[in-house]
């Protein structure tokens, strides 16, 4: 018996939810690309995932967490451990007045929409951000309108040692599209609250809608993305500095530079993570030749990928 299918059965004798094994990644990132990873959890409840990470530190397996799989480039030849996904154990949101305590494995879209319907304001920035709370909480995801980051009052997660631990807004150390929580990987985010603001109902639905309208005009929303691929460099757009260096359009093998939003890399058909990254490191190389600004990633670069663009853009960091 292979390690991978030994971990599954151990891990299917000791919780619920479904325990699959060498399964795709391109099946759960909206990039649709990505090789097998070795052992995949869907924990059903709660103490499942805690469960589940103690035994892997308990048994020294490599382990990491996915959302909905909208904000990461994962590799071609897979990944190895196990990897955790918080939905649907995690699926929950309490309204409790203007406050919300939201589990890591809810959608935004259905946040948002919840918040909306109560006339609360404070996540309508993030209307039409794919994903799952959790994602976006360790992202600080969100838009001109606003970031989750300002509406957090704490979070709670299981530490790199398996223990839990509540941490207060200031610890989060929220900033655009960062936070701590994206510096410590073996943190597993359970829950959040957030703190809302009450507004006017069918105000905050306007907004909501005309976001929606304003990424249906401008975003290329019909071929496999993650979004945005380069954070924006302070007092730039990524997307402009991108084009002024003549990346729109630019292709490899499947992937492709947007022609409608340059700060976008679409999957045009087949794309690798090999084409992927080496077309994130190709216009890198370009915006900086031309502005001398290095763009750095947004989307987060699994396993062996971030090493590979490490090492490609050491001399040019
Ligand atoms: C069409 C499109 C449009 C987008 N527009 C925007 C936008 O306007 N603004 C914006 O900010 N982003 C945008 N994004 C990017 C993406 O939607 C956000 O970053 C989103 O918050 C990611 O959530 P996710 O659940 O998909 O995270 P994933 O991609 O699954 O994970 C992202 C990172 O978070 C970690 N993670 C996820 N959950 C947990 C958890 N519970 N505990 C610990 N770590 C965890 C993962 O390990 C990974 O490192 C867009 C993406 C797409 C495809």
């Amino acid at each position: 018996m292979t390690g991978a299918a030994r971990w599954s059965e151990e891990l299917r004798s000791m919780v619920g939810g479904s325990v699959k094994v060498n399964e795709p990644l391109r099946d759960h990132t909206t990039l649709q690309i990505g090789g097998p990873v070795d052992v995949m959890v869907f924990p059903a409840r709660p103490d499942d995932l805690v469960r589940v990470v103690r035994w892997c530190l308990d048994r020294r397996v490599p382990y990491s967490f996915l959302g909905f799989g909208s904000n990461v480039l994962a590799p071609d030849e897979g990944l190895e451990g196990v990897l955790l996904r918080t939905k649907p154990a995690l699926d929950f949101i309490r309204f409790e007045g203007t406050r919300v305590v939201v589990g890591t494995g809810a959608s935004v879209a259905r946040l948002v929409a919840q918040a909306a319907a109560r006339g609360l304001e404070g996540v309508e920035g993030l209307a039409g951000v794919p994903g799952s709370v959790g994602g976006a909480l360790v992202m600080n995801a969100g838009t001109r309108m606003g970031e989750i980051g300002r509406s957090v009052v704490w979070v709670d997660l299981i530490d790199e040692a398996g223990r839990t631990r509540r941490l207060e807004a200031p610890e989060l150390e929220y900033a655009y599209r960062s936070s701590r929580l994206q510096r410590e990987p073996r943190w597993l985010v359970l829950q959040a609250e957030l703190r809302l603001v009450p507004g006017d109902p069918s105000a905050i639905r306007r907004r909501v809608d005309e976001a929606l309208q304003y990424r249906n005009r401008t975003q290329p929303l019909h071929l496999p993305s993650a979004g945005s691929v380069f954070k924006n460099p302070p007092g730039h757009a990524a997307g402009r500095l991108i084009e002024e260096a003549g990346c729109k359009g630019l292709r490899r093998g499947g992937a492709q530079v947007s022609e409608q939003h340059a700060n976008w890399i679409v999957n045009t058909g087949g794309a690798t993570a090999e084409d992927v990254l080496g077309l994130m490191i190709e216009v890198r190389q370009r915006v900086l030749q031309r502005s001398g600004i290095a763009l750095e990633p947004e989307i987060r670069l699994l396993g062996p990928l971030r090493e590979r663009w490490r090492r490609a853009t050491a001399a040019t960091a």
